[in-house]
């Protein structure tokens, strides 16, 4: 027996005595604006379910039909034998929808994210000396931090500029202006998960015209829920069609299943396809997975009523929360996070929250910075007034107990 295994099981016991172990609770059914959990049906308001796809009747039916005409899974990677017509069908359903020329399929944004930056960064293209230099937020999601981790170190700079700041980012950019690097890549989320807030893409989208660089756009949170159509954050920033590549996640308001995109130009696509490990050494995405996300995109292009729907539940809640005496961040998007400092409040309330019949996660160090511990709340197109109202309440009457309002 290796006598170092304990590592392991007292790494478990610090997560645990330092309250950074992540518990899980399980839902009894599927995710919704009200789900039911130990019995008890509670109002929904941590899931990224934005649009109420995850059981929507006609993503559903799509699903099955995908199932019943394609099959349940392809049983390779797609340059062998899985790739059927629907792959290619949804990936330019995607790069129409997103005004680019083409798009690539991954199994999750977190591999999309994985398999761009070395598949770049990491090939020659001919140059036997080369430095390659990405610019990244400092609020980055983590599949773009591990997929920057993935470029061999002695063939990247990496920079990391304050969140959302232009001024730092021209700082660096103007700093590496005469150096001699091959390719400068900006990378930034569209929207950052754990402030609600988006990035200012068309002054980076300047700043990278400016500079000669990349512009890199994780729009996992944006996609189906920014701007009036649901084109996203570049939509909302009016940045559409001026971002080089953009990835996004069919994980969230497009479904919810799982499934992850890079849009791009139609060379950059074809290179992807040779050269991005996880599309290549990965299975291909599930025809249920495939036709359900079709779906969704044909949903946004048909009725723009639920994106609208998304939208006018945010200003409500945004509203509401606020005149019931809470602090929130401000913004449009609708990842609400109520600020309470302390992590044992956050803790205490989001408990008490879900006995009162509304599920929301508090965040807390590390997730966060010290003493900016807070509760994030999601509104979901999938709420009537009714459930908002609901949760209201209950934030009303835990946090008067609590003394946090
Ligand atoms: C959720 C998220 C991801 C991961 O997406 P998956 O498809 O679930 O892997 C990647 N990037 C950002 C910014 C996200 O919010």
């Amino acid at each position: 027996m290796m006598d170092t295994l304990h590592l392991i099981s007292d790494e478990l016991d610090r997560l645990r005595n330092t309250k950074t172990y992540k518990y899980e609770t399980a839902l009894e059914g599927p995710q919704g604006g009200v789900v039911k959990v130990s019995g008890k049906k509670v109002v929904m308001l941590a899931s990224n379910n934005y649009l109420g796809l995850s059981n929507h009747p006609a993503i559903k039916r799509a699903a099955a039909k995908g199932i019943k005409e394609y099959g349940y899974g392809l049983a390779s990677v797609r340059f062998l034998c899985g790739t059927q017509t629907i792959h290619r069908a949804l990936e330019q359903k995607i790069a129409r929808f997103l005004r680019c020329e083409d798009s690539i399929l991954y199994s999750s944004c977190f591999s999309a994210n994985e398999g761009f930056f070395a598949a770049i960064v990491n090939e020659k293209l001919g140059m036997e000396v080369y430095k390659d230099v990405l610019y990244s937020d400092r609020l980055n999601h983590a599949s773009i931090i591990d997929g920057q981790r993935l470029c061999r170190p002695e063939l990247v700079d990496k920079k990391i500029y304050q969140h959302a700041d232009m001024a730092d980012l021209e700082r660096l950019l103007e700093e590496g202006r005469d150096k001699d690097y091959r390719f400068r890549i900006i990378a930034t989320d569209g929207v950052f998960s754990m402030e609600g807030d988006l990035a200012p893409l068309d002054r980076i989208a300047a700043l990278a015209r400016r500079f000669g660089a990349m512009l890199f756009v994780d729009d996992s949170h944006g996609v189906g829920v920014c701007g009036k159509s649901g084109r996203g954050a570049p939509e909302a920033k009016n940045a559409l069609g001026k971002i080089d590549v953009l990835t996004g996640t069919l994980g969230k308001a497009i479904g919810g299943a799982a499934g992850g995109y890079i849009c791009g130009t139609e060379a950059m696509i074809s290179y992807l396809r040779q050269k991005s490990r996880p599309y290549t050494f990965s299975n291909s995405l599930p025809p249920s997975n495939v036709y359900g996300a079709m779906a969704a995109f044909d949903l946004l292009n048909r009725d723009r009523s639920i994106v609208g729907r998304l939208h006018r539940n945010t200003l409500y809640f945004r509203k509401e929360v606020k005149s019931l005496g809470f602090t929130i961040i401000e913004g449009e998007h609708p990842i609400v996070p109520i600020m309470l400092g302390d992590a044992a409040v956050a803790q205490d309330m989001s408990a008490a929250l879900l006995k009162a019949g509304v599920y929301i996660k508090g965040l807390w160090f590390p997730v966060v910075p010290k003493g900016e511990a807070r509760l994030r709340a999601q509104v979901s197109a999938d709420h009537t007034t009714r459930n908002l109202d609901r949760a209201l309440e209950a934030l009303e009457s835990v946090g008067r107990k609590m003394r946090v309002i």
